[in-house]
């Protein structure tokens, strides 16, 4: 088995490049935030994602969390590591200072989520949960709300979940059925919700749910559906938890992966009701857990960066050892490590290039944030936000996309023991593939991309991106011949894009379905294409630096390499995906329902 181990280096220098640490320092409540201090931060998470998560990844698979007449039993050893998580300060990392937190920027906080996604996604789930719990609150929650839970959230001593779905409402959320009725200061929600991520199970003291439930006036659809806190013990005057509510674990799941995070079917209000409270306005529950859905969305994209890069470490470590034949053209002499093969490098290089492209704009999309909220000029915070909203969907859906792939690639590499449970490179595959589905499937995303992103403000902010990677091309010039290359992919992928853009735009208004038909290759075409925009700028950068010193030198001469392969082999599958996107709707198309 291999043991993770943090790429401190790529990652700081995708916050540093990419997020744009040095600006993001320079902006209010970030003075203290520096390089040295992300350096320290991202060391002792490593540490933590090693030395604490990573050993319990396995035993988590293999045991899973156990469900008994509703109690729900985390794995052995996942306690004891979220009170360590918790001590740490860990859990409150991006959380206001008001309750607690440390406030950082999310360009940092993202990469540590990152390293603990890699080390145990299943176990991670948890946490992610809370801090978005923490992030509709802050947005949306009364002072009372925010006085009695926020403290404990940001913490840790409790953790927090998301109840949108329900066994006829999936992608479709308009079709709710969960209802509240008031009842004096509070409400009693009753209904059933399935699928909740960590609903139940025995690592904190409480835990709260956020859920997604009608008024008894409620209009029908999306403008019907309020949000609502609801704790898994009411909270007594003093802050401590009380009674248990009327809410009750089902049954969890049995799938393919993330076994140690448990998936419940949770029932509300079987005894009269479950006590919960209004979150904000009614029938805005919707739009408010887009706050946290938003946020969500990025760290599901994140950890689809995570396991790749663990996928890929775990391919690399057999390869180095797995010997197989010898090297190419010779006949005789010593066997060689499967690594010498020509194609196998090609699948470790396709593995490494992938994830630092997603890395990279992974960590850009946090600096976006990170500006959207925290720019002084309110015209530059709309100019960020409008660019994060754009590439949220692009994240979220190319980067778990590709890590699925990835995950099949790491498992090609080691050949039939990749297949085989025992060395553990099947739960990377198995992991990564829900990471597509749930906080809205790659169809969901695409449909939000090509719709609310780029269709509804004709695509002015894609295209304002679009004329942002053009200005790469002079830099690119200037380099020569090394990267004469690089720069006609770039601007072959680049012009594809805008094509892209441009024929999306036209025809979504008037023939929506032509548009939604070619949806999912529109995104991978725009991941593929930003990807390879963050990689031409690296290998610009090392470039840079190689002139200038010889520090760093082994790690700035493989960036040029990945980005040279990511430019030569990966990116012109861009210029499919475009002439699938501009030529391939009708045949999508070309089968009736009926007819299949
Ligand atoms: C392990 C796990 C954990 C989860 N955790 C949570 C949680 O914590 N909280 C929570 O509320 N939910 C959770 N979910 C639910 C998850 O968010 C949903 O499974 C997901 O949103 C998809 O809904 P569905 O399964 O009903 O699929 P469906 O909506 O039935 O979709 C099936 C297929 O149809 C496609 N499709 C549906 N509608 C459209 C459309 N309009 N356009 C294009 N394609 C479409 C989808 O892309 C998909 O391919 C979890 C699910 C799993 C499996």
């Amino acid at each position: 088995m291999s043991t993770y181990s943090a790429p401190l280096k790529d990652m700081q220098f995708a916050i540093a490049e990419f997020a744009g640490l040095p600006g993001i320092a320079a902006l209010p409540g970030c003075g203290e935030v520096n390089a040295e201090l992300v350096e320290a931060v991202l060391t002792e998470a490593g540490k933590f994602a090693q030395g604490v998560l990573d050993p319990l990844n396995r035993s988590g698979d293999q045991r899973g969390a156990q469900w008994r007449d509703g109690v729900v039993t985390a794995p052995a050893g996942f306690r004891d590591a979220y009170e360590q998580f918790a001590a740490a300060g860990w859990n409150g990392l991006a959380a206001s200072t008001d309750f607690g937190g440390q406030g950082l920027p999310h360009c940092i906080a993202m990469p540590l989520q990152e390293m603990w996604n890699s080390a145990n996604m299943a176990f991670c789930l948890c946490p992610m949960l809370t801090t978005g719990v923490q992030e509709a609150l802050t947005h949306h929650g009364s002072a009372a709300l925010l006085q009695t839970y926020m403290p404990k959230l940001v913490s840790g001593e409790w953790t927090g979940t998301m109840n949108l779905t329900e066994p006829q409402a999936g992608s479709d959320l308009s079709a709710i059925r969960t209802h509240a009725v008031p009842e004096g200061d509070h409400y009693r929600i009753q209904g059933t919700k399935i699928f909740i991520t960590w609903g139940e199970h025995d690592m904190a003291a409480n835990i709260v749910h956020l859920v997604l439930a009608r008024l008894p006036d409620a209009p029908e659809g999306v403008k019907g559906i309020s949000m609502f806190v609801v704790p898994k013990f009411l909270v007594n005057a003093d802050g401590s938890s009380g009674q248990r509510n009327d809410i009750r674990c089902v049954s969890i799941e049995h799938k393919l992966g993330i076994h140690g995070s448990p998936t419940c079917v949770l029932a509300y209000g079987d005894n009269g009701g479950a006590v919960g409270y209004l979150v904000g306005a009614p029938n805005r529950g919707l739009e408010y857990m887009f706050t946290m859905m938003n946020h969500a969305r990025l760290g599901v994209g994140m950890e689809g960066v995570a396991i790749a890069e663990r996928a890929y470490q775990h391919a690399l470590e057999y390869a180095r050892t797995r010997v197989q034949g010898r090297a190419i053209g010779q006949r005789s002499g010593d066997r060689v490590t499967i690594i010498h093969h020509p194609d196998v490098r090609r699948m470790l290089m396709t593995m490494r290039a992938q994830t630092e492209a997603m890395r990279a704009l992974g960590y850009y999309a946090a600096g976006a944030l990170d500006r959207s909220k925290r720019h002084p000029d309110a015209q530059e915070r709309a100019r960020q936000q409008a660019r994060l909203d754009l590439l949220t969907p692009v994240v979220k859906g190319w980067s778990t996309e590709l890590a699925v792939e990835i995950g099949s690639l790491g498992e090609q590499v080691q050949g039939g023991m990749g297949f085989d449970e025992e060395t553990g490179a099947a739960q990377y595959l198995r992991d990564a593939r829900i990471t597509t589905i749930y906080e809205g499937t790659t169809g969901i995303q695409a449909n939000d991309l090509i719709g609310r992103k780029v269709g509804a403000e004709k695509g002015a902010t894609a295209l304002a991106l679009i004329a942002d990677m053009r200005e790469l091309d002079a830099g690119l010039a200037a380099a020569g011949e090394r990267c004469a290359a690089m720069r006609a992919a770039l601007a072959q992928a680049v012009d594809g894009l805008e094509a892209a853009t441009r024929w999306l735009v036209d025809h979504y208004q008037q023939e929506p379905d032509v548009a939604a038909a070619v949806a999912v290759p529109y995104l991978k075409l725009f991941g593929t294409v930003a990807g390879g925009w963050m990689m031409a700028r690296a290998a610009l950068i090392a470039r840079e630096r190689l002139g200038a010193s010889a520090a760093d030198h082994e790690f700035l001469a493989a960036k040029m390499a990945t980005a040279r392969f990511y430019l030569e082999h990966l990116l012109p599958q861009a210029g499919a995906l475009a002439q699938t996107v501009t030529g391939g709707a009708a045949s999508t198309l070309a089968l009736d329902p009926t007819a299949f």
